[in-house]
């Protein structure tokens, strides 16, 4: 029976920026730790508890700040840090982090329509498209508004379309499942309590279908699934240690220092 192929926006990403890394995770599903990342996805897990059990709360008395950084201190996952000065470090980001969002939210709904919901479509026996949606709203000029939170510091949206797996993943599912295209797909940057909101127009929807589309038949037609070595491996890639190809930036070094030498003396020659 051929392996079920779960098709989420990470999974593409992942694809697309290294095949033999998506073999590693997705195929050959090997466990490795990602103690690279471990203290920012705990912070990352934290702050989207928090604000999902916030949201989730129908009785305005508590919808207080006080309530909402105390859900960040229940929901708080203490993994991944290095000691307890760094862990301090980062609770105290995410208190202020939760205060800014409090005193001037920029995701004010007039209605709820999905809080932390893992989505998932069969698009056919073996292929699963499967997404997970932070919150979707009926926003204050009744659009339907899908809302991603982002707990890092970098801004990865400008505001135009653009064919990012998030978007496609989110507007697709949305879309299939709800029967209604979504006007915006947002990325809320918490860490500079700044919202993109990115427009879904019609022309945008058949983009998106073919985008899958194509994106699936890579992933089913790839049949060598190579390195892409890159400066990034040894800081993003959690199988770096294991990869034949792995990126070394000493030996790249000294090849490259090799070949100038090499160059310099056949031009001296
Ligand atoms: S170490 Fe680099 S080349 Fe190897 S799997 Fe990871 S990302 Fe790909």
């Amino acid at each position: 029976m051929q392996n079920k192929i779960y098709l989420s926006a990470s999974s593409i990403n992942i694809f697309k920026t290294c095949k033999r890394r998506y073999k590693y995770k997705y195929i050959d599903k090997l466990n490795k730790d990602t103690k690279l990342e471990s203290k920012f996805i705990s912070f990352g897990q934290s702050i989207h508890k928090a604000i999902a059990d916030f949201n989730s709360i129908q009785n305005k008395e508590f919808k207080t700040l006080q309530i909402l950084q105390n859900l960040l201190r229940k929901n708080w996952n203490r993994e991944g840090y290095e000691g307890i000065d760094e862990e301090r470090e980062f609770g105290l980001k995410g208190l202020k982090m939760l205060e800014e969002y409090f005193y001037n939210p920029q995701d004010i709904a007039t209605e709820n329509l999905l809080i932390e919901n893992t989505i998932k479509e069969y698009r056919n026996n073996n292929i699963i498209l499967i997404g997970k949606i932070d919150r979707a709203i009926i926003n204050l000029n009744n659009e339907i508004e899908i809302i991603d939170y982002k707990t890092g510091n970098t801004i990865e949206f400008g505001g135009d379309f653009v064919l990012d797996p998030q978007i496609a993943i989110y507007t697709e599912l949305f879309k299939n499942n709800f029967n209604k295209v979504p006007d915006y797909v947002s990325f809320y940057y918490l860490a500079h309590n700044k919202k993109v909101q990115i427009k879904i127009e019609p022309q945008h929807i058949n983009l998106i279908s073919e985008f899958l589309n194509d994106t699936t038949n890579d992933i089913i037609t790839e049949k060598e699934l190579p390195c892409n070595v890159s400066e990034s491996c040894e800081y993003t890639c959690e199988f770096c240690d294991i990869c034949d190809k792995s990126y070394n930036i000493d030996e790249k070094l000294l090849d490259e220092l090799k070949t100038n030498i090499f160059n310099t003396n056949r031009k001296s020659i």
